[in-house]
Order: C-alpha cells, then structure tokens, then sequence
C-alpha cells in the first residue's frame, strides 16, 4: 500500500495567482495529492498554529510570509507559507485545516476562465 499521506509539490511559491504581495491563491491540486488525509500533505509545522500571520518566518527568519488561500476552500488565508524556506504553519487546527481542505476537493473550475497558470505551465 502506497503511503495516503499527500507530498507537497516543489516550487510551491511559483504557482498558482498572487492576490496581493503576502496572498496567493492556489488549487488544492497544486498543493497537495488526493490521498486519506490532505492536511497531513502539507507537511506544516509540528504543533504550531498561528492564527495570525506571522511577521518573521520562526525557522529562517525570513519576512517573506504569505499567506496562501486554497479555491474552494476556506476564503482567507488557510495557512501560512515562507517564500525562503518554504516552511508551512497551519492557521487552524489540524483537524479545521483538513475540514477546509475536504471542501476544496469537490472544487472544479476551469483555469483558463479566470487565467490560472497551472503547475504544469511552469519548469
Ligand atoms: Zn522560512
């Protein structure tokens, strides 16, 4: 059996539409796989939530933090992500992040309608 959990896909912070200068929106696809736990894909920080975005990355230091909001799922910032070191701290409980992430799933949409870039159009 093939592990369920989700890999975040590299090159994270080259994707999906930068709303703002701290906000990206992306699709739950370019997040993370389809697998029995989608919060778990993330791979975020370990019993940390911070509910509001954090000025300076805890790891690197970095204040390039965004917060990244996911179509379909909650309408806000969902987590946060430094663009340094592309660590991933929750906004919500693990067990709230992964309700928001469940309602994404059913999401459909048709990129080219609102000039997404999908993963695939970038090396
Ligand atoms: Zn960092």
């Amino acid at each position: 059996m093939i592990n369920c959990g989700l890999k975040l896909k590299k090159n994270l912070a080259n994707i999906g539409i930068i709303l703002k200068e701290d906000r990206r929106l992306v699709m739950l696809d370019d997040v993370c796989e389809y697998g029995e736990s989608l919060v778990e894909g993330l791979k975020a920080e370990k019993n940390l939530v911070l509910k509001n975005q954090p000025k300076k990355c805890h790891k690197c230091n970095s204040d390039k933090i965004k917060g990244v909001e996911v179509m379909g799922s909650y309408e806000g910032a969902l987590f946060w992500e430094c663009d340094e070191c592309d660590c991933i701290i929750l906004r919500f409980e693990e067990y709230k992040t992964e309700e928001y992430l469940q309602l994404a799933k059913g999401f459909w949409t048709n990129p080219s309608d609102w000039g997404y870039v999908p993963r695939s159009e970038f090396n």
